[in-house]
């Protein structure tokens, strides 16, 4: 008997508008091969952890003092990897950190979003989008994708026109389908908007387009880049999100973000992480390989893979989604069933984990068929 435990959601005083709602919910099992959440497969190296633990440990005898609020260091750093990455010159006060990039958004939506002010985003895309205008009570906008998942820039600048959301949410690559759009495309949407287009690159170091981070420049009002350390980083459990624009949404973020919301660990350890960045980085070339080579196995098996330039692939088709991925379940591959009728998601792994999907996959289409 837990105290209070007779108590049902339904009891509570909740917003109207949460009532009903199904929070995000990637079911996280303890499964031999966990390839559902679009994290980096390898772990740290021992250099890497050895330096991550150095420096929490060396800011440790200071944890009765409160971290640094506008997690300056950080910042620097991540400015530094951007400049190097794009090869525009980002500053620390275009960048801004928070625990994740889902954080980020959360706190965009806060200040550029609310009540009385809407958000559209391209579907099927990351679910996490409408979660988090609904938490702000930000209205969500729903607009189409071409049925090949791909984003028509015309027609998206039509709708962005016609609709006139305060903000627009490009996630490029897109989850769950993989495509990404070139800042030409990108253009045409920003001349659309009337409010901010915030470009979700949580997948860009697996792209070889280039990245938005080019055009704040010529969209300082308008234009948001937020990142991730999640993907190909390798740094999911660190919690370590973080964006780019120019220094006046920096400053309009301060107005809502929680005092001291980076703890000094989270700053310590992402700090020491992006020292590493160049060897944690050597993966994402092995990745994108396994990438295709999963791509062409599934099209030899007679599946429908979806183009993808990150580092999972939608595929299909299926009769009924959720019983294949059931079945890859009790096969020992954990993938993600996103929604979409009758496709699935798989993240790419090891070339070993890979291997044991694609088993998997030769015994699903066995017993479906
Ligand atoms: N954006 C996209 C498109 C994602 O897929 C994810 C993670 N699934 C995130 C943002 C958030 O990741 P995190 O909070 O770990 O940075």
């Amino acid at each position: 008997d837990v105290i209070g435990g007779d108590v049902t959601l339904a009891d509570l005083p909740l917003r109207d508008d949460l009532r009903g709602r199904s929070p995000y919910g990637a079911p996280q099992l303890d499964v031999a091969v966990r390839l559902n959440t679009n994290e980096n497969p390898y772990p740290p190296s021992p250099e890497l952890v050895a330096d991550v633990t150095a420096a929490v440990q060396e800011i440790a005898g200071e944890l009765h003092r409160y971290p640094d609020r506008d997690a300056v260091a950080l910042r620097e750093d991540l400015a530094a990897y951007l400049s190097g990455a794009t090869g525009v010159n980002v500053s620390a006060d275009n960048v801004w950190a928070a625990n994740g990039s889902n954080e980020v958004l959360q706190q965009l939506l806060q200040v550029f979003g609310g009540p009385g002010r809407t958000a559209l985003g391209f579907e099927p895309s990351y679910s996490m989008h409408p979660i988090l205008a609904s938490g702000t009570r930000t209205e969500w906008l729903p607009a189409p994708r071409r049925a090949d998942f791909g984003l028509d820039a015309a027609q998206a600048a039509r709708i962005v026109a016609e609709r006139r959301p305060d903000v627009v949410f490009v996630t490029s690559p897109n989850n769950p389908t993989g495509q990404s759009i070139g800042l030409d495309e990108l253009r045409t949407i920003l001349d659309a908007a009337p409010g901010v287009v915030v470009v979700d690159e949580a997948y860009v170091e697996f792209s070889s387009r280039t990245s938005a981070v080019e055009l704040i420049e010529q969209y300082p009002s308008k234009l948001v880049v937020s990142r991730t350390m999640s993907k190909a980083f390798a740094f999911a459990g660190g919690r370590l999100g973080y964006l780019a624009a120019a220094p006046a949404v920096v400053e309009a973020l301060l107005l809502v973000r929680l005092p001291y919301h980076l703890s000094a660990q989270t700053q310590a350890a992402a700090r020491a992480a992006l020292g590493h960045a160049r060897e944690t980085l050597g993966s994402v070339q092995a990745l994108s390989g396994e990438r295709d080579r999963v791509v062409e196995a599934l099209r030899d098996m007679g599946f429908s893979p979806v183009h993808s330039d990150a580092n999972f692939v939608l595929f299909g088709h299926f009769d009924d989604a959720h019983r294949a991925w059931k079945r890859y379940l009790d096969s020992g591959v954990l993938i993600r069933d996103v929604g979409i009728p009758g496709h699935l998601r798989v993240t790419v792994g090891t070339p070993q984990e890979n291997d044991v999907f694609l088993d998997a996959c030769r015994t699903v289409t066995e017993e479906l068929s």
